[in-house]
């Protein structure tokens, strides 16, 4: 019988998080200030961030030890199941063989976690009692609570309002690992001051919600900021996701996928699934590495690749990345998660060098997916993961219809139970379709500043 489920047991978990820096080619380009267009010293990033992942952001090591204390909080979930879906292949009729790594299986259901229990510990190794952060639909912010419930430390989340107002669930299991969340903008901080005096009844976004709790970290003391995705020492630390599962495919005597798949908010769980896999392509492998969007913030498809704020008030250093504008808000009348205006820098150094693909979705071929996959692996997915089963899906069937039997890697990065109002929306017929338009873009770009680089 076909094994179904792929278990590494816990003491082959990775010891170190794999640095995908040292094996490329292209050196970085360094996050600069927006004041002189200068490279960042590193102590300028210390109002806000430990030093010890500032060190792991600026980091060309090949490897990074996970100390012992993060690997045996990682443990009360990890190592996640690689799972073979044989029951969505068999629906298929294709010959690909379909691999995903269940990240859902944490506590707060999604890869979130792998990086928030990491920087909280950081954070509370150097010092600090408190950290600020933003959330969109309360993935981060609940995985940060968590973490700062098993290590002690207190959690305040901007929490974009719209989803404060519309899903509630979160926010909720929030308060249970008894962190303190507020709708942003808030009055809390001048950012969201200044943005509520000029727009009351704004729906929020992300980027508003950064520039608060940048704010509120660099005004306090004891307190720092944490940063869900996006940033180098965040793909890093999810990088037990891919490492785990080579270990697992080579644990069945499978081969190299020939595509990893996943879907990209701001790209880290996509990246932690795939950058270590970059150096077997980089070597010659035919390996394809999809990152996946919604056509509704198509970040990677229609951005450019160039430098911008990672926020709305112009708080943060300006980054080299694929971006929407940092003023691009988008469409409330979009479920499906994947919200952010910008992308992680090495996930779009990697596409700008052709070594990562992109390819973009509307929100209801995707939820139609996301039962494809509920109603044959059983899980429900998140509205953001469903983008990646939209695209594997779609190869599946290519696979079937070119009779080739390729290995199929997705990162399945968490379930959807706290999505089922979007579920509700789809069944119903109420979820549309959204492009959006390119005055919008093309008016958001205009606001990018100008670097020569
Ligand atoms: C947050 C989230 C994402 C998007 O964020 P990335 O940094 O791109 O991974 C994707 N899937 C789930 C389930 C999430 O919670």
């Amino acid at each position: 019988m076909t094994q179904r489920r792929i278990y590494l047991p816990e003491d082959r978990m990775p010891k170190a998080w794999y640095n995908v820096v040292a094996d490329l080619p292209w050196p970085p380009p360094p996050p600069l200030n927006p004041a002189n267009l200068q490279p960042l010293p590193p102590q300028a990033l210390e109002a806000i961030f430990p030093k010890a992942l500032i060190a792991q952001e600026m980091c060309a090591d090949r490897w990074v030890e996970i100390p012992e204390e993060i690997r045996k909080i990682l443990g009360l979930w990890r190592p996640t199941p690689l799972v073979r879906a044989l029951s969505l292949e068999e629906h298929l009729k294709t010959p690909a063989r379909i691999y995903y790594k269940n990240e859902s299986v944490s506590p707060p259901g999604s890869h979130k976690p792998n990086t928030a229990i990491a920087q909280a510990w950081y954070n509370k190794q150097e010092g600090f009692k408190r950290i600020a952060t933003e959330t969109g639909a309360g993935q981060w912010g609940s995985a940060l609570a968590f973490a700062g419930c098993l290590l002690g430390l207190e959690i305040k989340v901007y929490m974009v309002r719209v989803s404060f107002e519309q899903k509630p669930y979160r926010k909720h299991l929030m308060h249970t690992w008894g962190a303190e969340v507020v709708p942003s903008p808030s009055p809390d901080t001048e950012a969201g001051r200044q943005i509520l005096a000029r727009d009351p009844d704004t729906s929020g976004s992300l980027g508003i919600a950064i520039s608060e709790a940048v704010e509120d970290a660099a005004t306090r003391e004891d307190t720092n900021y944490s940063l869900g995705s996006v940033l180098n020492h965040v793909l890093l630390h999810q990088t037990v996701e891919g490492l785990e599962a080579k270990e697992q495919l080579d644990m069945i005597g499978e081969r190299l996928p020939n595509m990893v798949i996943g879907c990209c908010g701001g790209g880290s769980n996509f990246a932690g699934m795939a950058l270590p896999f970059v150096k077997d392509k980089l070597d010659g492998k035919d390996i394809s590495l999809l990152g996946v969007e919604p056509t509704a913030c198509p970040t990677m498809t229609r951005g450019e690749y160039r430098y911008d704020f990672g926020d709305t008030a112009q708080k943060t250093p300006l980054v080299k990345m694929h971006t929407l504008g940092h003023s691009f808000v988008p469409p409330p009348v979009h479920a499906g998660g994947l919200r952010y205006h910008g992308m992680a820098p090495l996930v779009s150094l990697l596409i700008d060098k052709k070594v990562i693909d992109t390819a973009a979705y509307h929100q209801t071929e995707v939820f139609e997916a996301a039962l494809t996959f509920a109603r044959t692996e059983g899980i429900i997915p998140a509205p953001e993961t469903s983008h990646a089963i939209k695209a594997l899906i779609d190869n599946a069937i290519r696979c079937r219809e070119t009779n080739s039997e390729e290995v199929l890697l997705l990162n399945f990065s968490g379930h959807g139970h706290f999505d089922l109002a979007s579920y509700d929306l789809y069944l119903s017929g109420q979820l549309m379709d959204y492009e959006f338009p390119q005055e919008a873009i093309a008016k958001a770009m205009a606001a990018v500043p100008k670097v020569d680089a």
